[in-house]
């Protein structure tokens, strides 16, 4: 299997794991790019945002419920967290694994890059 969050997840390669269940992982990126950078990713291979079907709505959902958890575990729930899932190349998508970006710790900016 070339996929690296796959493999991720199949305890293959290792990561920083902070939370998992039947269903989804959460890891450190592996280049953080603010004090709090958490990638939760569905276990399921699913490239780009684009291949979501109806069938994974509750998964999706179930990944925003897991980032509040991480939030309010991090202490960073008040303060504030930014969300960021890059679709294909011009967005910046470089591993085709369907992963949040969970980031909080410093202040954002805006507009994003
Ligand atoms: P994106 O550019 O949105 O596809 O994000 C891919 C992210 O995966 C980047 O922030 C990388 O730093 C991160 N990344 C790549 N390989 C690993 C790895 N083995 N462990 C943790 N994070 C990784
Ligand atoms: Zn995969």
């Amino acid at each position: 299997m070339s996929c690296i969050f796959c493999r991720i997840a199949n305890k293959e390669i290792p990561a920083k794991i902070v939370y998992e269940d039947d269903k989804v992982l959460a890891f450190h990126d592996i280049n953080p790019q603010a004090p709090y950078h958490i990638l939760v990713i569905p276990k399921k291979h699913i490239s780009t945002l684009l291949e979501l079907t109806e069938e994974d709505k509750d998964l999706i959902g179930h990944i925003y419920l897991v980032m509040n958890r991480l939030a309010r575990e991090l202490g960073v729930a008040e303060r504030g967290y930014r969300v960021v899932v890059n679709c294909n190349e011009e967005a910046g998508q470089t591993v085709f694994h369907v992963h949040f970006h969970f980031l909080a710790g410093r202040e954002m900016h805006w507009p994003p890059g």
